[in-house]
């Protein structure tokens, strides 16, 4: 009998029976004639069914197949992006160490008042060069931070009207020399000291300066902050950055954000890398915020951001930084165990410390500092940290096994300013961490924690600020001055210097005439000084 579901044949039905005749009636035909529809429908069903189970196998399979190949990829991303981060860092190093010397030079120049005038404009543009390069290799290094989740934020208390004058005075330096104007507008009560990201903040206002300076040729740039909400605790304020430049067309506005991306003149556009605005917008997010923008091509742009502060102070002023130069220091001579294996980051701090009255002792890598450390007896050591050979980690492993030199600070000096690294050398014995190239006052303010140093401060007012050497030395020195004999002055002063580093800012004020001739002025000041002592 077949079994059919709308005309379509599914399978037969095949009954016997053998022991009893007539087994068939056509009453029970007539039944199974009637079921044969639905056995068919159960049939087709089960078939089906089994194909589906089949399917859903055969998906299962592929889905474990694709989980492989998706973890495989994650996994090589993960080793590239870990590559990318080595590189980074590495390549950071690299940069930073000859941006080291540098700008460590530059710095000890910019110091010395008795470098000839015409000198210093080349000196400033060198400096200033290199501190532009260090920042294309800081937008870089944070942008890789932010990209593998290491940028956190760091919080501190800061006067809000000096933060937000002091941006637009660095700001209007750059727009002068352009001949265009950056007008601050910032309402009269704004009086606060906050407590927020002072330096990432910093870094998105500033982006966003010196992109409208950039991008304008005649006109203004406005820099607005306007107070949207305000209570006893918190301050809730719109940061606006309006230019009269070249604007932006309006189908790539969204993509200036994105890292890397240009739009617009490509002369301007050589100024930059294209990372600001991306770095700004991810410092923006970190900080809840983000950054908008309007644009309309040959009228200017705007660019503004909404941030939430918490106030702690109103109409505070802010703490007076000590802005004189620091020539000395008082007590005795501390010992600095330079570390380094290269040798220009070596003589710049070298000459950076000497003139302060420091005796400086070298070593080119752990081994060689290791075999010197009881010839020198340092007070305190600056260590590079990738060295070939024998690394700082080495060093350090080995000078903690020295009991006896458990009192010696150790500053780590290095290039590459990851986070991670910086932990992780805290946590193999360092007390401290420079990064390079050094900034001579952050070096300065280390070693004064650490040695606890109390500094000699160059008087600007010319008193006295400096220790008169014996009325014996000074007949000597004012005979050679008379003479101008610049050879035995100089040697004369260093003997001067050995003898004792407290007569070093007397040295440096004669120098200060020798290095220019000025032997009668020299007479005649050195009679002016023993007449008032
Ligand atoms: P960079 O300034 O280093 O090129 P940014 O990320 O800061 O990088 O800016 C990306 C691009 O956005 C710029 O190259 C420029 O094309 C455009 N841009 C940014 N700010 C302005 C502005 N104020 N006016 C016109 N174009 C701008």
């Amino acid at each position: 009998m077949p079994l059919k579901n709308q005309a379509q044949l599914t399978g037969i039905l095949y009954l016997e029976n053998n022991l009893t005749t007539a087994a068939f009636t056509s009453d029970r035909l007539e039944v199974l004639n009637l079921l044969s529809s639905q056995i068919a429908i159960f049939i087709e069903n089960s078939i089906l069914y089994n194909q589906l189970e089949q399917k859903v196998a055969e998906r299962t399979d592929e889905l474990e197949q694709e989980v492989v190949v998706r973890k495989r990829a994650e996994e090589s991303a993960k080793v590239a992006n870990q590559a990318k981060s080595t590189f980074l860092a590495n390549m950071s190093h690299e940069l930073r160490t000859p941006l080291n010397a540098i700008l460590g030079y530059t710095q000890i120049l910019k110091r010395d008042h008795t470098l000839m005038a015409q000198l210093n404009k080349p000196i400033d543009t060198i400096h200033r060069s290199g501190e532009h390069l260090l920042m294309m290799i800081n937008d870089i290094l944070d942008l890789s931070k932010i990209e593998a989740n290491k940028m956190q934020l760091s919080l501190s208390e800061f006067h809000l009207p000096t933060f937000l004058t002091t941006l637009v005075e660095m700001s209007q330096i750059r727009a002068q020399l352009k001949g265009i104007s950056v007008v601050y507008q910032a309402p009269p009560d704004l009086q606060s000291t906050v407590v927020g990201d002072e330096i990432h903040l910093r870094q998105i206002v500033l982006n966003l300066l010196s992109n409208a300076i950039k991008f304008t040729q005649q006109g203004q740039v406005v820099f607005k902050v306007e107070i949207l909400e305000i209570d006893k605790q918190n301050l809730k304020i719109r940061f606006q950055v309006e230019d009269s430049g070249m604007g932006i067309v309006s189908e790539r506005l969204e993509e200036i954000f994105w890292p890397f991306h240009q739009v617009g003149d490509q002369r301007v556009q050589a100024q930059g890398t294209g990372l600001g605005l991306a770095i700004s917008q991810k410092l923006a997010h970190l900080m809840g915020s983000e950054l908008q923008a309007q644009s309309t091509v040959g009228q200017g742009s705007t660019f503004w951001f909404e941030l939430d502060l918490v106030i702690i102070a109103t109409n505070l002023e802010p703490v007076k930084t000590e802005t004189r130069q620091i020539i000395g220091f008082r007590g005795r001579k501390n010992q600095i165990f330079i570390i380094d294996d290269n040798l220009d980051n070596r003589e710049v701090l070298k000459d950076m410390l000497l003139p302060l009255g420091f005796e400086i002792s070298e070593a080119i890598n752990g081994q060689d500092a290791l075999e010197k450390l009881s010839e020198f007896q340092p007070d305190l050591i600056l260590l590079d940290l990738l060295m070939p050979k024998s690394d700082g980690f080495d060093f350090l492993r080995q000078l903690q096994q020295m009991p006896i030199w458990k009192d010696v600070r150790v500053i780590a000096v290095s290039g590459d300013s990851f986070k991670k690294t910086q932990e992780e050398i805290l946590a193999a014995g360092c007390h401290d961490f420079l990064s390079k190239p050094v900034h001579l006052e952050t070096l300065l303010d280390c070693l004064q924690r650490h040695l606890k140093l109390e500094w000699i401060y160059e008087d600007k007012s010319d008193t006295q600020a400096f220790i008169l050497p014996p009325p014996e030395k000074l007949a000597v020195l004012r005979e050679l001055a008379e003479m101008s004999n610049i050879t035995d002055i100089q040697d004369y002063l260093h003997e001067m210097e050995a003898l004792d580093h407290q007569f070093i800012p007397f040295i440096s004020k004669v120098e200060a005439f020798t290095k220019q001739y000025q032997f009668e002025s020299l007479v005649a000041w050195i009679d002016s000084q023993t007449s008032a002592g």
